[in-house]
């Protein structure tokens, strides 16, 4: 999907109220100091548009939610089409949804060890060059980093469908020492999987192609942490 560049979009995200400036200071107290309560917390990582984590927050509003999205006019985008659409249905924004410009590499400075209930990777970049494999969201590096910040039993909900980046998941996260909670090959043919799904901008771009898309769940098997 390309997205033409917002002049400015760095700053403006910067400005932005919604937006978490400096993550950083938040490590560890995104419960109280950022939401004021004691909900569980869930992140999205390389959250494009925002359809999900805002349809979630919205759907949701016991869970707390962070999107992380790295691209600035992207982040812009997700922040005021979310805007928009609470002003439409007379809602205060935020309450249960912030925002942060950030490089998932940097996960591990931003939040302590155990704060994260759960992290959604939706349609993550395939990178489908060996050489840029440390890349992909789902590499060994980036799966040691979500358990770093993830609590005991936490969970990884990751959907794509790309099924050279699924297989590649799975079996990473079989090696690192994750169990397979869940898979479907096929989720919106699979109506135990698909229940409650909420479509992402990709999701129902390439399912519209006839595209199948593939889920997984998977959670640290603990006895080895
Ligand atoms: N999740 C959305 C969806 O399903 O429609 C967007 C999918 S898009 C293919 C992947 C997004 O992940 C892009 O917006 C990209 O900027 C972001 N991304 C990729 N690597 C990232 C990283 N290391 N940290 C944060 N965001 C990242």
């Amino acid at each position: 999907m390309r997205i033409r560049h917002i002049k400015g979009a760095e700053e403006l995200v910067a400005a932005h109220p919604l937006t978490e400036n400096e993550p950083e200071k938040r490590k560890g107290k995104w419960r109280p100091e950022v939401f004021g309560n004691d909900a569980p917390l869930y992140l999205e990582i390389g959250t494009g548009m925002g359809t999900f984590i805002r349809e979630s927050a919205t759907g949701h509003p016991d869970i707390n939610y962070v999107g992380i999205e790295m691209n600035s006019t992207v982040l812009l985008k997700a922040m005021r089409r979310y805007e928009a659409k609470a002003a439409e249905e007379g809602r205060e924004p935020g309450r249960n949804l912030r925002f942060m410009r950030l490089d998932a590499r940097l996960l591990e400075d931003c939040f302590e060890k155990e704060e994260v209930d759960r992290i959604y990777l939706n349609f993550s970049d395939p990178w489908p060059k060996d050489k840029s494999a440390n890349k992909r969201l789902t590499s060994p590096m980036f799966l040691k980093r979500y358990r770093n910040v993830l609590k005991k039993g936490g969970t990884i909900e990751f959907k794509t469908d790309n099924r050279g980046l699924f297989d590649y998941s799975l079996e990473t996260a079989e090696k690192e020492g994750w169990e397979i909670l869940a898979k479907t090959y096929d989720l919106h043919g699979d109506s135990s999987m698909n229940e409650g799904n909420i479509e992402t901008e990709y999701e129902a771009k390439f399912s519209a192609k006839g595209n199948k898309i593939g889920k997984m769940i998977i959670r640290y098997k603990e006895a080895e942490k």
